[in-house]
């Protein structure tokens, strides 16, 4: 075993089996990804497009592909082909723009709407509000092709745990309120995507059930 898988296991070892790991490569080289791949993890996030096409070129075709970062409108063409679930919407128009490219790829595409609950103004993302409004409303239904998956989110980065948890903890509560009404009989709408290497101890104890962890598998990222 190397030690990427080891850390790899470590990882895993430490996460409940309903909770599903996003090992997240972006700027690692594609030879770190076959050694996750050699182990049976299948799973990888990356935010780049131009880097996540190069990549998936080398690479084997059952890895499942999440897009993670902020995507671009002008790139979702590049991705709508194969994506398995894109995390982070953050915008209508995003959304219409997902909905136009994966229409024209003959295929629904999961996505998780990006919620924005962190104290950082940098961030992207819905307000709690907005993406009530849009999970409850109308919109969605001119969106064939956006298949709503969940939510996603990013908490601050900061040492106060007790603001971690109330983050998160407050992207678990709309994820609550919308599952329990308009999503109440729909299975596909599960998914609560948080938690990242330093906080996704927090997040599980906040109702994520998948996390995205890419330091603690791959190490510091290096540019490729
Ligand atoms: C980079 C990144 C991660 C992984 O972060 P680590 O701290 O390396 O685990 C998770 N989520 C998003 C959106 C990222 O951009």
């Amino acid at each position: 075993m190397t030690d990427l898988q080891r850390r790899l296991a470590d990882v895993r070892a430490s996460l409940p089996e309903s909770v599903q790991l996003v090992a997240v490569s972006k700027f690692h080289p594609a030879e770190f990804i076959r050694e996750a791949y050699d182990v049976g993890q299948r799973i990888f996030g990356e935010s780049h497009v131009q880097e996540l096409q190069e990549k998936r070129a080398e690479l084997p075709s059952d890895i499942e592909w999440h897009f993670i970062g902020h995507l671009q409108t002008n790139k979702v063409k590049y991705i709508a082909p194969y994506i398995s679930l894109i995390h982070a919407v953050d915008s209508v128009r995003l959304l219409h723009e997902i909905e136009k490219q994966a229409s024209r790829c003959g295929r629904r595409i999961p996505c998780l709407l990006e919620l924005h609950v962190a104290d950082e103004a940098t961030k992207y993302g819905f307000t709690v509000d907005e993406a009530r409004s849009l999970l409850l409303g109308d919109e969605l239904h001119s969106l064939p092709h956006v298949q709503v998956r969940g939510l996603m989110c990013m908490a601050t980065h900061t040492e106060d745990t007790s603001q971690i948890h109330r983050e998160f903890a407050s992207a678990y509560a709309l994820y609550r309120e919308v599952k329990e009404t308009r999503f109440a009989h729909d299975d596909t709408f599960g998914l609560r995507s948080w938690g990242m290497s330093h906080d996704y101890s927090i997040a599980i104890q906040e109702g994520s059930n998948m996390v995205r962890v890419g330091s603690s598998i791959f190490g510091l990222r290096q540019y490729i």
